[in-house]
This record gives structure tokens, sequence and C-alpha cells, in this order.
């Protein structure tokens, strides 16, 4: 590769400036249509090109410096630094065509048309998005010599010219991870605690899904309760992209705790296990009501609403209408569709010799029909306060081997624990784990001692 010339390295100071990088970072955090700036930054992936620098949409840039265009036989490197394009740049708005999008920003309808037919066969426009990114390079002639479009869900194709047409590709884009930690000292619910954290409330269902065979995160957290999750984070270009993975975590509650880590066995299957490898998953879910967003702080204080006695078969709890509700256990239906005073309910029949029932549902899922399999956490119907029934909620009755039971007071089998030939593997993991969870601090008490001034 050549020395790069002094045009281009001033380009390049420039094009990396702090300043140029947190508008990018913005832009890319905010959405780059809310800002208006263009937010690629193709230099990770294409180290042959200098990053781009931000372009206006809607208008056509030009280049602060103009030159000749170059030889042909001028290395790609400097082939960003040293044309003459203007470029067109930004993401498309609600309702907007790629051909609006670029048409709007200035470019010819034909050589627009040409961009856009450059990536048939690798491109469904019709399907695109608001959100998606695009940029066009555009020669004096007008003519296209590169147009890039990405997907809001991080798919990106280039087409360049080539021999006087454009061709296109895909670029792969490298997506790294990293291990970070989150914890917290409930003050409302799960939710709105890592909301207001500002962490993606979104990570309270992957501790949900980890632990929901011990702890109702509807009914059990209690204010002060404290959890600590190590979270694998997906990042793309330096900035991060979600949550892919809990790989550990731990929850003291008052009236619950329970420490986790995740362990995935030779054969690809994936469970929580406890330090010494003793399965998290049991035959029932603690609760069959599936965790979703919510915004009444702790929910019901009495845990349920009402309990199981000789004249009430089951236990209500109270919860918004369409809540989902989840299959306690693999199972089978038994029945599904109105019955009597449960109204629109569910039941299931379990290999345990188990019975569970589901009343007052809003609705069914579609599949929850005679005779097909559940599996557990599946969402087999939604809360609502059909037949008798004063008000939302769900009546959840069990039965064993015919009798009626309470669900609250049984005690399930745990799942498998892990085999002596994966334990060793997994020990290895807690240690390192359980060190990491501990660095974690609790951020909460932070925050209510400030509250207190
Ligand atoms: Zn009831």
């Amino acid at each position: 590769m050549s020395e790069p010339t002094r045009g281009n390295a001033k380009r390049d100071r420039r094009g990396r400036s702090s300043a140029a990088e947190f508008l990018l970072t913005v832009a890319a955090l905010l959405g780059a249509g809310a800002l208006g700036l263009y937010a690629f930054a193709p230099e990770v992936l294409e180290r042959d090109r200098p990053v781009a620098e931000p372009v206006a949409p809607r208008s056509i840039v030009r280049p602060a410096v103009v030159e000749k265009p170059e030889p042909a036989e001028a290395a790609t490197e400097d082939r960003a630094t040293a044309e003459p394009w203007f470029r067109v740049g930004g993401s498309l708005r609600p309702g907007q065509t790629m051909f609006a999008a670029l048409s709007a920003g200035g470019v010819d309808p034909a050589a627009a048309q040409e961009a856009i037919r450059s990536l048939e066969g690798l491109v469904s426009f019709r399907r695109a998005r608001p959100g998606d990114r695009y940029e066009v390079a555009i020669d004096e002639t007008g003519a296209v010599k590169r147009f890039q479009y990405q997907t809001s869900s991080l798919k990106r194709f280039v087409a360049e010219e080539q021999g006087g047409k454009l061709v296109g590709r895909r670029i792969e884009i490298p997506v790294e991870k990293r291990v970070v930690g989150i914890g917290g000292r409930l003050r409302s619910s799960l939710y709105e605690t890592l909301q207001r954290q500002g962490e993606d409330p979104g990570l309270a269902f992957l501790l949900v899904d980890a632990f929901a065979w011990d702890i109702d995160f509807y009914c059990d957290p209690r204010e002060g309760d404290t959890f600590r999750m190590l979270v694998e984070q997906l990042v793309v270009e330096g900035r991060p992209l979600g949550y892919s993975q809990l790989l550990a975590a731990e929850y003291l509650g008052e009236l619950v705790s329970v420490t986790g880590y995740r362990h995935e066995d030779q054969g690809g299957g994936v469970g929580y296990y406890d330090e010494r490898g003793q399965n998290l998953q049991k035959t029932f879910l603690k609760s069959p009501l599936k965790y979703a967003r919510v915004t009444s702080g702790f929910g019901r204080r009495v845990h349920p609403v009402l309990g199981f006695s000789h004249r009430h078969n089951g236990v209500d709890f109270a919860a918004p209408s369409g809540t989902p509700v989840w299959a306690a256990a693999d199972g089978m239906v038994k029945r599904a569709g109105w019955i009597g005073a449960c109204g629109r309910a569910i039941f299931l029949r379990h290999p345990t010799g188990h019975e569970t029932q589901y009343c007052h549902l809003s609705r069914i899922a579609p599949g929850v029909k005679l005779g097909q399999r559940v599996a557990q956490k599946q969402v087999i119907g939604a809360v609502g306060s059909t037949g008798r029934s004063t008000g939302p909620h769900l009546h959840y009755g069990m039965k064993n081997r015919g009798r009626f039971v309470n669900p609250l007071t049984q005690n399930f089998p745990r799942g498998k624990p892990l085999p002596g030939e994966e334990l060793e593997a997994f020990s290895a993991d807690v240690v390192r784990y359980r060190a990491r969870l501990a660095e974690i601090s609790i951020g909460g008490s932070q925050s209510l001692a400030s509250q207190a001034q």
C-alpha cells in the first residue's frame, strides 16, 4: 500500500476526529434519521476506505477538495479521498421508498434507478424499512459510482462501478461479544428498576427466563431485593447492539434467593444450574404468568389475591387483561374453549399425572386445541375476565391424580443435574463467573442515598 498523500492524511485525521466520532455515535444511538446524519462507519469493514464524513441527507455535499479523478490503476485505498464525487446519504423516512429518498437527495432519476437495480437479487427494496441507511456517490456527469445500503437488521450491501457498470455484493458486518455486569436494588418491579438505572429493561426477561422455576417475578420481589447479572452483549463497530444471553445471575430477595450459571452441554443444550451443577429447571414453573412489562410497582403485595382452600380449587393471580399465560409444564391439551364458570379456559394434562387449569382467559393462543402438545413456557393464552369473574385475573388450578391440590405448595422435582463429564468445565466457569458477579456493584444503594438528600 502506498504512503498516503498529504491530502489523505488531512482527510483521515478529520474523519476520525473525536467530534465526528461523537456525532456518529449519537446518530447511531438516536437512529440516524433523527439527527439527519449519515452514520455509517465503513472503516471497520472496508479497510480499503477511510471513514466517510457525516453527510446531510437530501442535499448534495461537495467534497471540500475537488481533484481530478485518479487514473484507474490508483490504489483503491486512496480512491475515496481523491474522488470528486458528490455524496447523498441518510436514512429512509417512514413511507419513503429508496427511489424517493435518492430523488429527494437530488440524484437523477435514471441514476437512482440504476443504483437500485444494481442491488437487485440481493436486496428487496420493497421491504425497505424506515431507518434503513443508504449512501450514494455520484460523479460530475451524474453517474453512480458507489451505492451502499444497510438495513436496520444490520445487513449491508454495496454496489461499485466495475468496467462501466455497477456490481453489487453483500458485506458481512462483524459482531463482537463482550461480557458486562449489571446490578441493582429493587425499588419497584425488576423491569422498572432496570429502566430507571438506564439499562435495557428487556434484561428482566433474561433473568425471568432463567429463574422462572423458583421465582414468581410478579409476586415474590420485595423492595430492597438485589440482583447481579453477567450478560453477553453484542457489539457492532464499537456500539452495543443488544444483549444476547445471560451467563450468570444472582437474585437475593426477602422471600426467595437464587444463583444460577448458564451451561451449554456438548450436545448444544442450554440450561441454568446452581454452583454444584444442580438444575434450576423443574417440571412445573413457579407461576404460569409470563412476566410482561409491569408498571404497577410490586404488583400484588398479597400472594396470591385468593389462595387455595376447600372452597376455592386453585389460586387467583390478579394481572392486567392480556398478560400472557404460560403452560406451567409440558403437557397435552385436555380441554380448550368455554368451560362454564371458568369462562374461556384451558385444561392441560401432564406426564407427571397432574392436570393444570387456566380460567377466565381473554383469549386462547392459536394451536392450543384438544389433543395438541404444549411445552413448558409456551404462551397458551392471555389473562381476561371471562366466565364467573369480577375482574381480570388468572384462576390457576391443579389436580394431582384427580384431586385438587394447592399449586403453590407442591414440591416439584428438578431437571437432571449436570453429569460428571460436564461438571468439570462447568465448575471452572462457575469460579470465573462467581468472581465477576461479586465485582458488580449494586447501583440502588447509591441512588437511594442521593434521593434522600
Ligand atoms: Zn379462582
